[in-house]
């Protein structure tokens, strides 16, 4: 693949611009990486990794870049932009990877000086570590990246980081910000929340049981751990700029909740049944588009449980 952009700067440089940069390097789809995170300890740590050229200020590492990537946590985007807007070559394009985009788009929009394109962006890829370590060339394979284009977005502009995201292995879809905000409340942020609020409840409750729901974590539960094990500050952010339509399905959900205690209190088997069929039905089509492994207890080895 031949190079897309001559300088790309990502602000930021845990795991998702660390695995941009890998996956751009991959792909040879940049001549220059760039990078900027604020901690001296961080920033180390992605010299020694040879991530990207770090910079000591993310205006240095903006100049004369083509592309400017956000990957700063949702509440820290407004305040990055503010710091480099001026710092912005005209004609390049600037985008981010938050996980939430009106509140984003909100927050940086003010600070785009004009004649810099700016196209939001977030793919559907992650772990729960954080940080320049975690990132690896692969995270984006197969994944989803949806760009989150903004009114009068120049279609060359969004064309061109579509060529860049597709070069790192994902696929590309468009939507509109609160379309997006929704849909990522649906599949992402509620479920997030409820394991959340699993694992604290097994919390509270192995005060009584001791060791047992960790010993016993397997039948279940080890699959809220790891999700309820991401970054704090990324996901209180999230629920911070996302409150309307995290609320709005959290509402739904407290619903069928409700709906399903009083079918096992009434003893009501086949209206668990059929509900446990439908929900069988979304697994599977999960797995047909691709998006997760039929392996039996998610492709872990014998053994690991
Ligand atoms: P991460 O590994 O924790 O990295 C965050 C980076 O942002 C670090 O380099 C950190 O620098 C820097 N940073 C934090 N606060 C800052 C501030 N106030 N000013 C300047 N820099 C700051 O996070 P990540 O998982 O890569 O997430 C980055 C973005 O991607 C977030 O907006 C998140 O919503 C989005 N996203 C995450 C996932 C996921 O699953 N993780 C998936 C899709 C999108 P220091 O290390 O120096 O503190």
């Amino acid at each position: 693949m031949s190079v897309i952009y001559d300088k790309v700067a990502l602000i930021g440089l845990g795991l998702i611009a660390s695995s941009m940069a890998l996956a751009m390097k991959r792909a040879g789809l940049a001549g220059r990486i760039t990078g900027y995170a604020r901690s001296v300890e961080t920033r180390e740590t992605a010299r020694e990794l040879d991530l990207c050229e770090v910079c000591e200020t993310a205006a240095e590492a903006v100049a004369e870049a083509d592309l400017v990537v956000l990957c700063v946590p949702v509440g820290a985007m407004g305040a990055v932009m503010e710091e480099i807007g001026p710092a912005l070559k005209p004609g390049a394009t600037l985008s981010d990877v938050g996980s939430v985009k009106k509140a984003v788009i909100e927050a940086v929009q003010p600070h785009v000086p004009a004649g810099v394109h700016f196209v939001p962006a977030h793919p559907l890829a992650g772990t729960e570590h954080s940080g320049p370590r975690a990132g690896f060339a692969e995270l984006y394979d197969n994944r989803w990246c949806i760009l989150v284009p903004v009114e009068d977005t120049d279609q060359g502009a969004v064309d061109r980081l579509a060529r860049l995201w597709r070069g790192m292995g994902a696929n590309v879809d468009q939507m509109d910000a609160e379309h997006h905000d929704l849909v990522l409340a649906v599949t992402s942020h509620t479920p997030h929340l409820i394991a959340y609020t699993m694992v604290g409840v097994a919390d509270d409750l192995s005060r009584v049981t001791d060791s047992e729901v960790i010993k016993y974590s397997a039948a279940g539960f080890r699959d809220f751990t790891r999700i309820a094990a991401s970054d704090p500050t990324m996901w209180r952010d999230v629920f911070l700029t996302n409150k309307d339509a995290t609320l709005e399905i959290l509402g739904r959900f407290t619903e069928e909740l409700f709906a399903l205690q009083r079918a096992i209190r009434t003893a009501d088997g086949p209206a668990l049944h059929d509900y446990f069929t439908r929900t069988r039905a979304i697994r599977r089509g999960i797995i047909e588009a691709g998006q997760d492994t039929d392996a039996p207890d998610f492709g872990r080895k014998a053994g690991t449980k």
